[in-house]
């Protein structure tokens, strides 16, 4: 199997389909002041994170960009529509499904300030650079979808971009913050999803947005510290939050965390266990199988995910991914 880095560049989980225009997202209000611009998984295309935007007295707080071009407009779209502007960006982690749009924003609001942990350094120069030379070398294959081919060749120019994707202020610890006027939490996750992940409590509308700490149809562990993770969403769960909006997929309830973070503790175990790599993805599809509900190919895709995860990344580097440094 050709080396894949969901989220980053390349994801063969995405099953192969016939072009199709996207359709814009649509913003969703989840609580006052808390609004949700869905990101999405397009067949041939990369994926799209969630951007969570919380309407702050002094403007709006983006947390995460996506990758598209269709997301970032949204946002943009959302901020015209609601007559604010955007005072801050927070960026949950750096893979390229969520800090893409960073710059179009910035260049459309040049006050905005990116809040996010200082991880991104070693990425430019470490995972997106290997990431990129793997992704060109998959290009001149020429086997590639045209939507894939524009997806790659976009991230590529993100990335020879990337130090506009850096934060302003370094997210180093766990701290309440007044950001554009709002009491936020603005919680560092080290070693999780990616060497440094950043969460957000809002305590007015008890909505947590989790970043790629919670992720459907199969955690992302391209990029993961298992341990960490676990620990972090531990911590998300030890917050009074009502709604949590995960990094990729719908708002799920306190149950539907605890479901995820049981899951994802019974996955990590099998993978690091004998068992078969087959039973461990059909463990998580079933032990995660009241968040993916009943269509066939979001089970299969989520089956096929873990399966990835369990043999390639987790196994392949002693129950981690190969960049956790932890
Ligand atoms: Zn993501």
């Amino acid at each position: 199997m050709r080396a894949v880095a969901l989220g980053v560049f390349l994801c063969l989980a995405a099953i192969a389909a016939h072009a199709e225009t996207p359709p814009a997202p649509q913003a969703k209000s989840i609580a006052k002041d808390v609004w949700l611009i869905p990101g999405g998984f397009l067949p041939d295309r990369q994926p799209d994170g969630n951007t969570v935007i919380f309407d702050g007295p002094k403007g709006l707080i983006v947390m995460d960009t996506g990758r598209h071009l269709w997301q970032r407009q949204a946002i943009l779209d959302f901020a015209k529509a609601h007559h604010k502007p955007i005072a801050a960006i927070v960026n949950s982690h750096w893979h390229l499904d969520h800090v893409s749009g960073n710059p179009d924003l910035k260049r459309a609001y040049p006050g905005a300030k990116v809040f996010a942990s200082n991880a991104i350094d070693d990425a430019l120069t470490g995972f997106l650079a290997r990431s990129a030379k793997g992704a060109e070398d998959y290009l001149k294959s020429g086997d590639v979808p045209a939507d894939t081919a524009e997806d790659i060749r976009n991230d590529i120019a993100t990335w020879k971009n990337g130090a506009a994707l850096k934060p302003d202020v370094v997210v180093s610890k766990s701290a309440t913050r007044t950001i554009a006027g709002k009491s936020l939490q603005v919680n560092l996750a080290p070693n999780a999803a990616t060497d440094g992940d950043v969460w957000v409590y809002d305590p007015a509308s008890k909505v947590v947005a989790t970043g790629d700490l919670v992720t459907l149809p199969a955690p992302f562990l391209d990029t993961a510290c298992p341990k960490g993770w676990s620990d972090a969403l531990g911590k998300v769960e030890a917050t009074p939050f009502v709604t949590a909006i995960p990094g990729h997929g719908a708002p799920m309830t306190r149950a539907d965390i605890a479901t995820y973070h049981k899951a994802f503790d019974a996955f990590i175990a099998c993978a690091a266990s004998d068992r078969d790599a087959k039973e461990c993805a059909e463990g998580w599809a079933k032990d995660a199988g009241a968040l993916l509900g009943s269509d066939e190919a979001t089970q299969k895709k989520a089956k096929g995910m873990a399966m990835y995860y369990a043999k390639d990344v987790l196994r392949a580097h002693g129950g981690k991914s190969a960049e956790c440094k932890a």
